[in-house]
């Protein structure tokens, strides 16, 4: 049977758009499908204008902090339209170089919505094209809970393009975006509050670093409400919002975000005329090689639910090219050690086990930990505080997790990675020079 492509992707986000590229690369018809925006979730409405809007938030401190380098106090205005048009401005060439990047490597590009008619077949404005295989690269969407008046509230999609930034802020959540947009909004100036519904935020990280986390950002002024969750939204007739909260509290705010998770990104998809299963969470089931349940059909990134992260979506995007293209080259994705930074600020950063995770692993541990000023804090009224923390295994010497929290932890901690990677023992940490004077020599003089 002929096929008009070999590979149909649908979704060109981070995983879809690689996976299209290199199976093209490696002599492969390759179509692919967006129906919003080239470049998926990182490029538009995640990662990207996320740490844009980070670093914006960043010059709170920057201006606080530099009268005691000796600059005259500055009273700096802050006009959110600016720095959302110019994230904007260049997200929209991000989307530009996207089409390129597709276009260059030979990949036919379908805008619009891409529905499948069988396993086959995949339909778009009413024209059909069958394809050997098909990738389903569409992502994932945020999702809160169903209670009266979440109609009023907004999630990180909408949070990109708030016509003005909101005087009070209520965030409901405790995981990644909670924690950063808390932040966004803190640093840039609204007054902000963080709901979590148990007794601390971002579950599955290290104890210590969720409490120095806590702790830091209660020093700044943001108010971290635990064991609090929303019950109803309603609008008052001043146009600002009433939040109750289950434990009747009421709160007032200009703007309720919602940041509790995201569901796979299946609207319209024509699963139904298809095998694919889902698992309980509603994900797409894959095996190893990211097979759906339906041979022709593979799927990856967020959609399949495994580690909701663009590195990731990347690798798996990758390893479909290669299965399907260049087997020879095919290299399974390795799960463990996946680096990841949490963008609040101050950054926390993370590589391998938490204390807790070796120690339900049953490993017996050591544990170094070391919480400090950073230098560049000193001359500052700030008492901002870093911590570092290694998870080190008594039984052989490896160094099972790398913790930080503090300024550019992102940063610090890919290098660790790399290390963590390549199975370094406290041993080989300790051996190792610092570069003088840094932070991130800490991690190097751990005793
Ligand atoms: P996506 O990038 O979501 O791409 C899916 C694409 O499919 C979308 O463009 C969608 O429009 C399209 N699509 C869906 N259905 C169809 C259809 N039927 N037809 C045609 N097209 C369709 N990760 C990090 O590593 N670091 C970060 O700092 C980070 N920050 C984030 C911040 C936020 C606010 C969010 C929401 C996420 C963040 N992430 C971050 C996660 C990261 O964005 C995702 O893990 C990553 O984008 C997943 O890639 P993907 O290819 O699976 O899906
Ligand atoms: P997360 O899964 O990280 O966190 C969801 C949070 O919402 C949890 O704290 C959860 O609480 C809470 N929650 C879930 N349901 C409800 C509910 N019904 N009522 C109240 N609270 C609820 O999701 P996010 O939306 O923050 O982010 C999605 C994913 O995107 C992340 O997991 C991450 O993989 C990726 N991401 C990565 C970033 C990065 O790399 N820097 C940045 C942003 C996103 P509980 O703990 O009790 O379950």
């Amino acid at each position: 049977m002929s096929f008009d492509f070999d590979l149909f992707v649908i979704g060109a986000g981070s995983g879809g758009v690689r996976a299209a590229r290199f199976s093209a690369g490696f002599g492969a018809r390759v179509a692919i499908a967006e129906s919003r925006y080239l470049g998926g979730t990182c490029v538009n409405v995640g990662c990207v204008p996320k740490k844009l809007l980070v670093y914006g938030a960043h010059f709170s401190d920057d201006f606080a902090h530099a009268p005691g380098f000796g600059w005259e106090a500055v009273h700096p205005g802050f006009d959110w339209p600016t720095l959302v048009a110019n994230k904007n401005r260049e997200i929209q060439r991000l989307n530009e170089v996207y089409r390129g990047l597709l276009v260059n490597s030979g990949v036919t590009l379908f805008e619009g919505h891409a529905t499948l008619c069988d396993a086959h077949t995949v339909s778009i404005a009413g024209q059909r094209f069958s394809a050997a295989n098909i990738l389903l690269a569409t992502g994932s969407w945020p999702q809160m809970p169903d209670i009266p008046g979440k109609e009023y509230a907004i999630t990180s999609n909408e949070a990109f393009f708030l016509k003005e930034l909101p005087r009070r802020v209520l965030v409901v959540g405790g995981g990644y975006i909670a924690v950063e947009f808390a932040s966004i909004f803190h640093g840039l100036g609204a007054q902000t509050t963080l709901l979590y519904r148990r007794e601390l935020f971002l579950r599955g990280f290290d104890r210590s670093v969720r409490e120095h986390l806590r702790d830091e950002l209660s020093k700044k002024g943001l108010s971290l409400q635990f064991n609090a969750d929303i019950a109803r939204i309603d609008k008052q007739a001043d146009g600002s919002l009433a939040a109750t909260l289950k434990d009747g509290r009421m709160l007032g705010t200009d703007c309720v975000f919602y940041a509790t998770g995201r569901r796979a990104m299946l609207d319209g998809l024509g699963l139904e005329n298809t095998a694919v299963e889902l698992d309980e969470n509603g994900f797409i089931e894959v095996d190893d090689e990211y097979r759906t349940t339906e041979p022709s059909l593979r799927a990856i990134g967020d959609v399949i639910g495994r580690v909701a992260l663009t590195p990731v979506a990347l690798a798996e995007g990758m390893a479909v090219a290669r299965r399907l293209f260049r087997p020879e080259e095919y290299r399974p994705l390795d799960y463990a050690l996946i680096p990841t930074a949490v963008f609040s600020l101050p950054n926390i950063a993370m590589v391998g086990l938490s204390e807790e995770e070796a120690v339900r692993r049953g490993h017996r541990v050591m544990l170094f930990e070391s919480r400090f000023r950073p230098l560049q804090l000193t001359l500052t009224g700030s008492q901002e505080r870093a911590l570092i923390k290694l998870v080190v295994d008594v039984d052989n010497d490896r160094v099972l997790g790398c913790h930080m929290v503090g300024p550019e932890a992102g940063e610090i901690l890919q290098g660790l990675a790399v290390a963590l990677k390549a199975g370094a023992t406290k041993a080989v940490f300790d051996e190792t020079l610092g570069i003088h004077p840094t932070m991130a020599e800490e991690f190097v003089t751990l005793r």
